[in-house]
Formats: structure tokens, sequence, C-alpha cells
């Protein structure tokens, strides 16, 4: 039987691939999207234990409003996506356990500022100093604002210059360790600790959280069907349970090689894949040796141990995400920092978080030297919860617990975050040495939905450009 041929196969159905796949429906193309979990986006679509549905990969982001730029990446991919401000007085709490007090998040820069100077008067010139740099890099990032002004094509591909840490910046706006510590937390949201993370990064993922938090009625669930629904019209075709374990060249076209023995052929391959995973399965002329070489040594994010649970009945808890900082918490990179998280789509369900090594040598281990460490680290975090919470031990019926092993499982790599963004490391591009071979995903741009979205749109611009000047 002849192989199945598509203009463009898509390798993973996350975020990016997802937005890759209705990019190149877009340019006409005939594409085909292959996912090895048994369903479509398995770290945004969550799932179901003890009767209700708990979230994974997705609980908010920045910037979704119909005029920002995540509302405008929606619309040009014809999606409607339900999202929902999260609440401007505090999205997030802080418990600053050194001088007993909660900080909690708002957004929208006056606010924001104006809190920060009641909690921290001393540190007023910082704050101020600290908010320009932020809201300075912002401005500079031509994918966060091209509905603001336009660019020409080449500005897209000059990125900024991303050598200073959010350590060095945090250090030289502020003294106190307090509000270093509160202000480099969500470090841990996009997993590189502060004196690694470029500062371009932190206002990536973190900075964008200052204007405006959005929610999805509905959760990642409700996201993932609306690209299925338009991924559907577009005439995409989505094949789950398919790994792909290499991809050739052959002539003009790409073969891709699935477990299962079966293959297709395709004229673009677009993989969304963590790179290492990537650099397994790619032809050897894919990049150069000392770039192999440099992608073999990017560090990992750190991996999360997540206990689940939900608000046992008749409980009520009204409260934010909690995160808990000590004394030198920034000083020590927010190492095993802890976060306990509230689902913005049902509030009724949590998820108590601990950072821990993503190394795979320590998961990748017997099932009973597994089974011993689950029990440790569940314990090790019911512990911190007794410290800070006492109560909540009582209120939260525990269901199941995720590690970097289940991680693995479900999206094939250990890392939160899959490879870190350090500031002394250059950027991943979407290009490689073979034509049409493409890499998208939260490695090249930054992690979180805007960023997986923005590396599928900054590849659109590039085959764009070339066609042009092939045209
Ligand atoms: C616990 C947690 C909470 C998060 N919360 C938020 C949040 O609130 N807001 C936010 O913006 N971001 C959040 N993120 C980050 C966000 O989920 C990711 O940055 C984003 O989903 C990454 O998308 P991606 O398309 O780059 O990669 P992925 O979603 O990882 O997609 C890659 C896909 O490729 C598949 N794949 C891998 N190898 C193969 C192969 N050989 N063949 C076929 N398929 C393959 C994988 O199974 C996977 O589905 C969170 C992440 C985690 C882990």
């Amino acid at each position: 039987m002849a192989m199945q041929n598509y203009d463009a196969a898509v390798i993973g159905s996350g975020i990016s691939g997802m937005t890759s796949s209705l990019l190149f429906a877009k340019k006409g193309k005939r594409v085909a999207v292959f996912e090895q979990a048994p369903h479509i986006a398995p770290l945004f679509s969550g799932f179901d234990r003890g009767g209700v549905h708990i979230e994974s990969g997705f609980h908010y982001s920045g910037v979704l409003g119909k005029d920002e730029i995540g509302g405008l990446l929606f619309k040009e991919l014809g999606l409607n996506i339900p999202v929902e401000l999260c609440s401007q007085d505090g999205y997030d709490d802080a418990y600053l356990l050194k001088s007993g007090r909660l900080f909690k998040f708002p957004f929208g820069r006056n606010l924001f500022e104006q809190r920060l100077i009641e909690f921290f008067p001393y540190e007023k010139e910082g704050i101020k100093k600290y908010l320009n740099l932020v809201y300075d890099q912002l401005s500079k990032i031509p994918f966060l604002n091209f509905h603001k002004r336009k660019y020409k094509n080449e500005e897209f591909f000059c990125f900024l210059d991303d050598k200073i840490t959010l350590s060095e910046v945090l250090n030289n706006c502020f003294n106190d360790e307090e509000i270093k510590s509160l202000l480099s937390f969500s470090s841990v949201l996009y997993g590189v600790p502060p004196s690694k993370a470029s500062f371009v990064l932190h206002c990536c993922c973190s900075g964008i959280m200052f204007e405006t938090v959005w929610k999805i009625k509905g959760g990642g669930a409700a996201l993932v069907k609306e690209f299925k629904r338009v991924m559907d019209n577009s005439g995409i075709s989505v094949f789950c349970n398919k790994k792909v374990i290499k991809i050739e060249v052959e002539k003009d076209k790409k073969k891709l090689t699935f477990s299962d023995g079966s293959q297709i052929l395709c004229d673009i391959c677009i993989s969304s894949i963590h790179p290492k995973e990537f650099l397994k399965i790619a032809p050897p002329e894919t990049y150069r040796e000392k770039n192999v070489r440099r992608i073999q040594a990017l560090p990992e994010t750190d991996g999360f141990f997540i206990l689940y649970g939900k608000v046992k009945d008749g409980v009520r808890i009204d409260t934010n995400n909690m995160g808990f900082l000590t004394e030198d918490s920034f000083k020590k990179d927010h190492k095993n920092a802890y976060y306990v998280n509230f689902s913005n789509a049902n509030p009724q369900t949590v998820c108590a978080v601990m950072a821990v090594d993503s190394a795979e040598k320590l998961w990748n281990i017997s099932q009973s030297e597994y089974e011993q460490k689950k029990k440790e680290i569940s314990q090790q975090i019911k512990d911190e919860i007794k410290k800070r919470k006492p109560e909540l031990l009582d209120q939260i019926e525990f269901l199941g617990i995720a590690t970097p092993r289940t991680q693995k499982r479900f999206v094939n790599y250990y890392g939160s975050y899959g490879i870190m963004h350090a500031a002394d490391g250059a950027n991943l591009l979407p290009i490689t040495k073979v034509g049409g071979l493409f890499l998208v995903g939260q490695a090249t741009i930054s992690p979180g939905l805007i960023g997986a979205m923005i590396s599928s749109f900054l590849l659109d611009k590039i085959v764009s450009r070339a066609e042009n000047k092939n045209a």
C-alpha cells in the first residue's frame, strides 16, 4: 500500500503543535498532527479523578483580552476562547513568612506599584526602577507588540540581548531580601531559578501578568476543545498513540516512522517536542555537531511533584493560589519551592506542588524505589502544609500524585517546562539545516501558553518570508 503523504506533518499536539497545524492549514496545506499520548494536548487537557476534573498544565495567563496579544493570536487562528479576568485585587497569595504578612498579587501597573510601596515603603525608588525596567523590556519584544505598532518582517527575528539575569536586576534595584523573594517567586512558574533566568524571559512569562491575568472558562480542556473544533473544520487530521521514532530525508520529502512500525511522507515536518528528544529522532544532518553538543548540554527545568486533591464536601475555601516565601527563598533560588494552587476553572480542586530535581536518573528507577520516593515526597508536602496552613490538611481529600515520571509518560520529558532558558545560553531557533524541517514549542521562545503560541507564529513568519523570496 502507498504511504500516506501530507504537505505538513506536526509532531506533538501541545499548544504549539496545534497552533502550527492551524497556521499551515491557513496556507492551504494538507496537515496531519501526530501525538504520542493517548489523547490530544495531554499537558493542557487535565484529567478526571474522584468525580472531579483536575487541571494539569494550565491555570492562568497574562494578556488574553481581546485587544491584547493573546486574544489577537486566538482571533488570528479563528478560535473563540471563553476567557475571564481573575480577581484584579489578588490572583496569587504570597505568604511572607519572615514578617508574617500576606501579599496579594494584584494586576494593573498602578495597583501593583502601590501595593509594593505599601509593603516596602523603604524600597520605593527600587520598585519604580524595577517596574520601568520590566515595562521597557516588554515594549521592545516585537511579538508582544505587533498589535500596537507595525514592524518590518526582519524585526521579528532580532532577539533581545538576554544576558542579564533576574537576580542581577533584583540585586540592583533592592536591598531587602523579602521583596527580592516576592518578585522572583514566579520563576518557579517558568522553571528557571532567578540566578539563571534571563530578565527578558522573566518579563515574557511574568511581566505579561503585571497588566492583566486571565483564566479560561472551563479551563485548559475548554481551550483544547475549541482548538480541536477549528482544526476539524480546517480539515486537519489528528492521530493519537502515534509516537514518532525516526525522521528521515528522502529526496525532497521527509519520512516519519512511528513506534508501531507505520510510516508517512511529508514535505514539511514541524516538531514541537522537547529538543533533546528531537535530536534522537532527527536525521544526523539536522544540526552542526557543535549545535548538537550545545542542545545536549542544555539544562532541564526542575520537575514538579504534585499532590492532586479536591476540597471535601461541605467545605468552602475562599482563597487564591498560595506561595510560601522564607527569608532566604531568593538567595536559595527558590530551591524546593512549595505552592498550593486552587484551580481557576474549578476552585474546589487543588494541586499542592513542590519543585523537585527532574534528572532522569532520579526518576527512571525500579518500581519499588519509585513508590518509596513518592511516599517520602508526599509526606514532605503534607508536613509543609501542616507547618504553614494546618487547617488545609483536614479540608482537602487527596486523590493522586504526579511526578516527573508521570510527566515523562504524558509528554515525553521530565522537567516541568522542558529545557531551561538560561541567561548564558543562546535561544533555539525554529529553523534547522534540513530544508522544511522545523522546531517550535516552549523551548524556542518561552514556556507558557503565550510563549508556545508565539513560537509557532514566529515559524509562520519565517516560512512566509521564504515563500515571498521564492515567489
Ligand atoms: C504543572 C504545570 C502547570 C502549568 N501552568 C501553566 C499556566 O497556568 N499557564 C501557562 O501559560 N502555562 C502553564 N504551564 C506551561 C505550559 O503548559 C507549557 O509551557 C506549554 O503547554 C508547552 O506547550 P508545547 O506545545 O511547547 O509543549 P507540549 O505541550 O509539551 O507538547 C509537546 C507534545 O509532543 C508530544 N510528543 C513528545 N514526543 C513525541 C513523539 N516522539 N512523537 C509524537 N508526539 C510526541 C508530547 O506528548 C506533547 O503532547 C504549566 C506547565 C505545567 C507542567
